[in-house]
């Protein structure tokens, strides 16, 4: 990846661009809390959204969408993810239709499966097949996909998946994940990169952001793309909006990056992709 700016982007393996910096949208409500995040982004430059079934705000995202001034709908990359209840082949093809319905648009940039389910998760892929055939959607993919079951998907899955969106920040790392997936051409992109809030309490990263003149989630994010991470931290808030994406007029030593490598505790903030029983 070679990170210019807001708008980069890393080229996925069908070809589509993706711009390496997006805005997480979980936990925005709906209305004008998630609008007026999305309108802040995107006069900071910021031209890619994430969102799923599960965040019941798509309708705002796509309302945000339609009623800026100046950015159109075409210029931003837009994901969503089907939910685990809606997965199969049928029910995932119904979610779909759904999804793009409370969006109000007429194609979706990235559609993943959300987290494996297992027994559905094959089927749930076959219907994304047949979206992406159809022209429906421009790049399928998947979220909180292990190894295994990323090879499990492979044996029967005719279209190779885009993405794997997947926990990643400086206390869980998967630095196996992350090879294979770069082997296998499937981009790792980045969920939760700030922990939830919660890196800001490791005081390691303290330090080296100061030594940049930056603060940690500045540093973070440029963790994720000196990496070859696409990241999509979320903020509400203007101010942190237009901060968290000011991250192009600094480069972190490779011995800086080393250090906060070795803050890995291969430890989970969200749910083991192992066990979804939810
Ligand atoms: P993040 O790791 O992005 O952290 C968000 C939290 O950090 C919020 O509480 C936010 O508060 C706060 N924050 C943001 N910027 C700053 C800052 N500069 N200084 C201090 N605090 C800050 O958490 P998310 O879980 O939201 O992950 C990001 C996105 O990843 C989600 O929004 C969603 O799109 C996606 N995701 C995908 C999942 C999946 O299963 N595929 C699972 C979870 C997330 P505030 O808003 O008040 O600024």
């Amino acid at each position: 990846m070679k990170i210019t700016d807001i708008k980069g982007t890393v080229t996925l393996n069908n070809g589509v661009h993706m711009p390496y910096l997006g805005l997480g949208v979980f936990n925005a409500k709906d209305g004008v809390e998630v609008i007026n995040a999305i309108h802040w982004a995107l006069d900071a430059g910021y031209r890619h959204i994430d969102t799923a079934a599960l965040y019941n705000n798509e309708e705002g995202v796509g309302k945000a969408l339609r009623s800026h001034t100046v950015v159109s709908r075409e210029d931003v990359f837009v994901t969503s993810k089907v939910w685990n209840s809606d997965q199969g082949y049928e029910n995932t093809l119904k979610a779909f239709d759904l999804s793009m319905k409370r969006l109000g648009f007429d194609y979706l940039d990235l559609y993943l499966i959300h987290w494996p389910v297992a027994g559905k998760y094959k089927d749930t892929w076959r219907a994304l097949e047949k979206l992406y055939d159809e022209g429906r959607i421009k790049a399928i993919g998947l979220s909180n996909f292990l190894r295994h079951q990323i090879e499990d998907l492979m044996q029967s899955a005719k279209i190779r998946p885009m993405v794997n969106q997947v926990e990643f920040h400086p206390r869980l790392v998967q630095q196996d994940l992350i090879n294979f997936c770069h082997e296998s051409n499937i981009q790792f992109e980045a969920w939760s990169p700030f922990r939830m809030g919660e890196i800001f309490k490791v005081k390691e990263l303290q330090p080296i952001a100061q030594k940049y003149n930056k603060t940690v989630a500045q540093l973070i994010v440029r963790w994720d793309l000196q990496k070859s991470i696409v990241t999509i931290p979320k903020s509400v808030k203007k101010e942190r909006i237009i901060s968290n994406a000011d991250v192009f007029d600094f480069e972190i030593s490779a011995e800086d990056i080393a250090c906060i490598d070795a803050l890995d505790r291969n430890d989970r903030i969200g749910a083991d992709p192992d066990h979804v029983d939810f």
